[in-house]
């Protein structure tokens, strides 16, 4: 049975809201939830595996540590109850989805968390995303109806948390079948992907990801930071000459392995903003309550000065520790130090004065 509005709502009232601890697990990009919670002035607290806590140690993250063997133990009753006394808040991120499991936090996972549960399934699903940018007007890279449809440069893609390994680029029906056997023989790829493949054009341009915050409290989308991401082998492919790229027959692939930060040209701003506030106005309809919090909009702007979006997370992306200290964006609404992690603890701190704590969560 999935988890009611309601039933959070009771949990919530029962919170002391003096001692409300942010909470989330370590990994991903906790560690600036965790300082963030620390200059708004929270109770911090790090669900860690075993072998995996040094970072959140090290880095003196929270006051109390949960430690679990693996992730998806939060499920767990005594562990939920523990996180439910302390009267936790939960800020979603990329590894609390994956390690906790989409059903789990769907049906079992009865602990307040800041956002939007059910949107999470959302950024999941490559046509649940195609419906979310196409009510909000934004551009997507155009789909190929299969494999002997391909007439111009197309990025192969396949379904699950691949890292991007098997993804290839091709520009016709032959190149198709030769990367795919290819990708069989190396083995990242099986006899049974090639019904799977997700065929679009490749969008020839830059990469631009963009982290948003949407306030229900304020009803406001705020654009506070952006970043590119590090690629393997990609970006290390890309060093070599062509020739030698040729003569080495690597095959690229695009596992992300860091981020870095980056700023866009003023004038492409407007842009930027449009997107989130649609993609924010469509989601609050189409999934209600909305994107609360964090989101990104994962996109290539291209030599027309136009973004092209790829992905969605529908949480906190990874990409937002490229400002644990805040960005050149933040800065202009924050002045110093406003990183995603931060502002999460400065909604919570701002629902409490409203007395509008069960408005943020879900
Ligand atoms: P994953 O979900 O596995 O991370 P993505 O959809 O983010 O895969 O794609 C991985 C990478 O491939 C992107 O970061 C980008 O570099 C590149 N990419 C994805 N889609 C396109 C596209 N349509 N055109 C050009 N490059 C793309």
């Amino acid at each position: 049975m999935v988890i009611s509005k309601d039933e959070i709502n009771q949990v919530v009232k029962k919170y002391d809201k003096n001692k409300i601890t942010i909470c989330t697990i370590g990994s991903h990009s906790a560690l600036h939830v965790f300082r963030g919670a620390y200059d708004e002035g929270f109770r911090r607290c790090a669900i860690c595996a075993k072998g995996r806590e040094v970072p959140y140690q090290r880095y003196k993250s929270a006051e109390e540590f949960i430690m679990v063997d693996k992730f998806s133990d939060v499920n767990d009753e005594k562990i939920q109850q523990q996180l439910r006394d302390m009267n936790a808040v939960i800020v979603p991120h990329g590894s609390f989805v994956a390690y906790v499991g989409l059903d789990r936090i769907e049906n079992d996972f009865l602990v307040p968390m800041i956002g939007n549960r059910n949107i999470l399934r959302w950024e999941a699903e490559r046509d649940r995303v195609t419906k979310l940018f196409e009510a909000a007007n934004i551009r997507k890279p155009m789909k190929i109806n299969g494999p002997d449809k391909i007439d111009r440069a197309c990025m192969v893609k396949f379904p699950g948390a691949r890292g991007g390994r098997g993804y290839f680029v091709t520009d016709s029906p032959a190149g198709f079948d030769e990367k795919m056997k290819l990708m069989i023989n190396k083995g990242w790829l099986t006899e049974e992907d090639r019904a799977k493949a997700h065929i679009e054009e490749y969008v020839a341009g830059d990469i631009y990801c963009m982290h948003y915050f949407y306030s229900p409290l304020t009803k406001t989308v705020e654009l506070l930071g952006m970043d590119r991401r590090h690629e393997a082998n990609i970006d290390g492919l890309v060093r070599i000459p062509a020739k030698d790229q040729i003569e080495a027959g690597l095959q690229p692939t695009y596992v992300v392995t860091g981020n870095f930060p980056i700023v866009a040209r003023e004038s492409l701003l407007d842009q930027a903003f449009g997107m989130g506030d649609r993609l924010a106005e469509v989601a609050e309809k189409m999934v209600p309550p909305g994107l609360l919090g964090a989101f990104c909009i994962q996109t290539m702007c291209t030599d027309n000065l136009e973004f092209v979006a790829f992905e969605i997370s529908a949480r906190q992306d990874g990409g937002t520790n490229t400002f644990m200290n805040g960005s050149p964006y933040s800065y202009l609404l924050y002045g110093d130090g406003m990183s995603m992690g931060r502002r999460y603890s400065r909604e919570v701190k701002n629902a409490l004065a409203a007395d509008r704590l069960e408005d943020i969560l879900t």
